[in-house]
C-alpha cells in the first residue's frame, strides 16, 4: 500500500527459466523500479507449450528459481504452473490469479520483446489484456520498442494491442489491466540458451546468473 492508499500493482514474470539468469533477474528488478510494482512474482513453466521440451524438469527449474530469489523479499514465486497437469498457458494462471487477487487489483505480465512478439501465437491471447496489463521490455536480438513498435508487430496484434500503448507507469494504477506499456532495461544479452550451450561444452557461465544457481547447477550435473 503506498502513501495515497491504493495498492501497488503486481508484477507476474512468467518464463521457462532452464535455467534462470541475470536477464531475468534484471528484467523483473527494473520492471519493479521503474514501472512502480509493489513485488514481483516469478511463475515457472511447468510444460512450456511453445518449445521443445527444457532440459531441465519444472521441480528442478523451481528449485533454481527459488534459489535465485533467495534473500529479496520483493522477488516471489509460484509453484502453479509447475503443480499443474498439463500445457502451462499464460491465460490460466491469470485467471487463477486474478481469482485469488480479486477484480481491482492492478496486475502488470511482464514480458521481453520477443516474448510480446509472439503473443498473438498464444493460447486465448486476446483475453490477455482483459486479465492484466502487459509491460514490454527491450532485448537485445529482437528490434527495440518506441515509436516505430506498433508497425512491426503481427498485424493480429497490432488490431488488439496498438491502441493500448502508453508510456505513463502511473497509469498502470488507473486500471486493473488492458495497457500495454514499453519500457527500457539495461540491455543484457543473456540468455538460457547461451548458458545451455556454455555449460555442455565445457565453458564457464559464471557471472551470467547468480552463484547459488550455478553451485545447484554444477552439484547436479545439469545442462552437461
Ligand atoms: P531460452 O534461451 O531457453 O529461449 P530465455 O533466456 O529466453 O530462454 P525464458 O525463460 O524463455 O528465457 O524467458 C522468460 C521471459 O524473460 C521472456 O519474457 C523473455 O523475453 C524474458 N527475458 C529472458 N532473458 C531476457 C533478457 N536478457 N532481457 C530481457 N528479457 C529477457
Amino acid at each position: 500500500m503506498n502513501r495515497s492508499g491504493i495498492e501497488a500493482p503486481i508484477g507476474l514474470l512468467g518464463g521457462t527459466f532452464d535455467p534462470i539468469h541475470f536477464g531475468h533477474l534484471r528484467l523483473a528488478e527494473e520492471a519493479r523500479d521503474s514501472l512502480g510494482l509493489g513485488s514481483i512474482t516469478l511463475i515457472p513453466a511447468g510444460d512450456p507449450p511453445h518449445r521443445s521440451s527444457p532440459q531441465s524438469d519444472g521441480r528442478t527449474r523451481l528449485a533454481l528459481v527459488r534459489r535465485a530469489v533467495e534473500g529479496n523479499a520483493k522477488l516471489q514465486v509460484d509453484a502453479g504452473e509447475v503443480d499443474a497437469q498439463g500445457k502451462s498457458y499464460t491465460v490460466l494462471t491469470l485467471e487463477r490469479l486474478r481469482a485469488e487477487y480479486g477484480p481491482d487489483r492492478s496486475i502488470v505480465l511482464i514480458l521481453g520483446a520477443d516474448a510480446f512478439k509472439a503473443l498473438h501465437t498464444w493460447h486465448r491471447w486476446r483475453e490477455i489484456p482483459g486479465l492484466a496489463h502487459i509491460a514490454v521490455a527491450n532485448r537485445p536480438g529482437t528490434a527495440p520498442h518506441g515509436r516505430r513498435w506498433p508497425g512491426v508487430l503481427a498485424p493480429e496484434l497490432d488490431q488488439v494491442c496498438a491502441d493500448r500503448i502508453r508510456s505513463d507507469p502511473a497509469d498502470l494504477r488507473t486500471a486493473p489491466a488492458g495497457l500495454v506499456m514499453p519500457f527500457d532495461m539495461t540491455p543484457l544479452a543473456i540468455s538460457a540458451s547461451l548458458i545451455r550451450d556454455l555449460i555442455r561444452s565445457g565453458h564457464s557461465a559464471r557471472y551470467l546468473l547468480p552463484d547459488s544457481v550455478l553451485d545447484y547447477i554444477d552439484s547436479n550435473h545439469l545442462y552437461r
